[in-house]
């Protein structure tokens, strides 16, 4: 791509998450200049279970391993009592803290960065895109991606997904005694029938837990003392940790994401699983067909191109967990307890099988009833 003399880069991306860092990699890896904007101070810590599907960190041609607390082998699922615990294949899923994570991203992604830079305005023309940040500074680019997360400055000064709600998510980062953590050694553990929608978590690090709650549907539902009391059930013991709340753009309609030169990305086009409420492997796709779509001079195509790749399976995700919600109790024993709808399931995450494919499957799986998960008596 041929850099005009006044621009300062080919393309600026706004923001240095994961959906930022990998349009940034397969930018530069193609020749293309690139600046990232971010509002913080870099690395910064990120409200997240860092729960990573290796199938989005198989989009990079590194490995990831300096990055990576624990791969994950059991998934434990928990509803009311009763705990059921399965096998996990390997190179599934992986936890990461996400300071260190998106650094090792950006890092890698040799882009040009400009940290604490907030970037409040935004203008463009048929020939470059102007950001403005809040000190007065300017940035020019040919074109400019919108990674600026799930309350993103970009969508809205553009008037792109005007209708967008997001949902609240807590995490803490939990310090426990040394039999606990062992216990959760690749270990994750999702539990259901706390709230109307959502789930609370345990995913292991190397020498603490990450905990939290979130909620799928909007309301008010007193999450902190939710996972206060869920958690202490497990002698986890929150009241020397920092609970953060966090949004989550949880997807709900097919709809526009690029405007011009302009083209939103990961939680900033709102892509995060209704089901599960994972966002990063979408953010990293959808960070590298931004890359691709501006490489091939087709961002017009960039919307369809996000719709068809990503945003049609999420509607089927929609619908999964408008059922799975709505009879959580059901769901627990006739679709998580069943080994071949679970192992399912996690195709799903692993970009093995869309939901779509993997829903459609599921009644032949209804009648293998009784190749059930026996209940789980060792491990709460
Ligand atoms: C509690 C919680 C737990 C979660 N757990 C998981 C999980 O286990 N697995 C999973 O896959 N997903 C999880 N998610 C979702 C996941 O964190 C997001 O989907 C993911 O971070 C999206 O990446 P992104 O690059 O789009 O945005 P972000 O990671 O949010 O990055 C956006 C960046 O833009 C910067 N920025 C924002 N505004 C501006 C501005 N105006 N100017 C300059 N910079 C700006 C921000 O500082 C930030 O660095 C979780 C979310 C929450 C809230």
């Amino acid at each position: 791509m041929r850099t005009m003399p006044n621009l300062d880069a080919d393309v600026i991306i706004v923001g240095s998450g994961p959906g930022g860092c990998s349009a940034a990699h397969f930018l530069t890896k193609n020749g293309c200049r690139v600046l990232i904007l971010e509002q913080k101070r870099l690395p910064r810590y990120k409200t997240c279970a860092g729960g990573v599907p290796d199938a989005g960190l198989a989009l990079f041609p590194f490995s990831f391993d300096r990055v990576i607390e624990q791969k994950i082998h059991r998934f434990s699922c928990v509803c009311g009592r009763e705990t059921v615990t399965m096998d996990v294949p390997d190179r599934t899923l992986s936890m990461v803290m996400r300071d260190r994570f998106d650094q090792y991203l950006l890092e890698r992604s040799r882009a040009e960065v400009a940290e604490e830079t907030r970037i409040t305005g935004l203008s463009q023309d048929e020939h470059k895109v102007v950001a403005t940040a809040s000190d007065g500074r300017t940035f020019r680019a040919r074109y400019l991606i919108g990674a600026d997360g799930p309350n993103s400055r970009v969508a809205g000064v553009l008037g792109l997904r005007p209708d967008r709600r997001v949902h609240i998510a807590l995490e803490a980062e939990a310090t426990v005694p040394g039999d606990i953590l062992r216990s959760f050694q690749g270990r994750i553990l999702a539990g259901f029938d706390v709230l109307p929608a959502g789930y609370y978590w345990i995913f292991p690090k190397s020498d603490h837990l990450s905990v939290g709650i979130g909620s799928l549907r909007p309301g008010k539902y007193n999450l902190r003392q939710k996972l206060q009391d869920r958690m202490s059930s497990f002698g986890i013991d929150l009241s020397k940790s920092r609970t953060r709340a966090y949004p989550l753009p949880v997807f709900s309609r097919l709809e526009k994401v690029h405007s011009g030169r302009v083209l939103l990305v990961g939680d900033a086009a709102g892509l995060v699983d209704p089901y599960t409420g994972e966002g990063i492997r979408h953010a990293m796709f959808s960070g590298m067909t931004a890359a691709e779509t501006i490489l091939a001079g087709r961002i017009q195509n960039y919307t369809r191109r996000i719709q068809d790749e990503i945003a049609r399976d999420l509607l089927w995700a929609k619908r999964l967990a408008g059922f799975f919600y709505a009879r959580q109790h059901f769901s627990f024993h006739y679709l998580i307890r069943n080994r071949c709808i679970f192992q399912t399931m996690l195709k799903t995450i692993t970009n093995q099988k869309s939901y779509k494919r993997a829903i459609l499957s599921w009644p032949l799986y209804l009648f293998h009833l009784f190749n059930r998960q026996p209940f789980d008596l060792n491990n709460p």
